[in-house]
């Protein structure tokens, strides 16, 4: 496959993580781009799996280095993308799939439309946004998945709300009612852009 670089964000709650996987496992050539955050770690995360977690003074300076690719404050903790890893992995000829919010996605739109024609960003773009069917299905969502407290999970229902009001930015939708259809959605949307570059 050509070097995909494909940026997802949903909802917390929305099956975006369960889509993530489903993607990885089914290709390959699929590297997952681990971002970083000052948000403390969840019960079975692992620092530079699933994360590199950061103190919030390591993660200014990376920012005042230039660092990161996009980075934004997400439910009062900041996360962002380390650039390099980004052009390592795309100029190996390998795909790599960004799981971030809707600031940071508008952000590396910008960067992206910026970029000289035949910048392995630029070239191998696309960017998903992964709907609940409703803010009821990723209230009941959240509350099922019990990690995080009443307060966590109204402040992500609020965020979801803003979030969902930017899908339009994105170049494809995919309402995630049924874990199997927006799978297949996804896999095609990924299809038919490798086909095109
Ligand atoms: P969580 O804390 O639940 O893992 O993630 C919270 C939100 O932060 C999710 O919407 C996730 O997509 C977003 N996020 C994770 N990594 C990044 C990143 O590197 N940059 C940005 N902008 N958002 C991120």
């Amino acid at each position: 496959m050509k070097p995909l670089f494909i940026v997802l964000s949903a909802p917390s709650g929305a099956g975006k993580t369960t889509l993530c996987d489903l993607l990885l496992q089914n290709y390959p050539e699929l590297c997952y781009s681990v971002s970083c955050t000052t948000r403390e770690p969840r019960v079975n995360e692992e620092d530079g799996v699933d994360y590199h977690f950061l103190p919030v003074e390591s993660f200014k300076r990376m920012i005042a280095e230039g660092a990161f690719l996009e980075h934004a404050l997400v439910h009062d903790n900041y996360y962002g993308t380390l650039k390099q890893p980004v052009y390592d992995v795309l100029r190996e000829g390998q795909c790599m799939l960004l799981d971030i919010d809707v600031e940071g996605a508008g952000q590396i739109r910008d960067t992206v439309r910026g970029l000289p024609a035949g910048d392995p960003l630029r070239e191998g773009f696309i960017d998903i946004f992964i709907s609940p069917p409703s803010i009821a299905d990723l209230k009941d969502r959240l509350e099922g998945r019990a990690t995080d407290s009443s307060e966590v999970i109204a402040k992500r229902l609020r965020n979801a709300e803003k979030e969902m009001a930017r899908a339009g930015e994105y170049m494809f939708r995919v309402t995630n009612d049924d874990l199997d259809i927006a799978f297949r959605r996804l896999c095609d949307i990924i299809n038919t852009k490798a086909e095109l570059i």
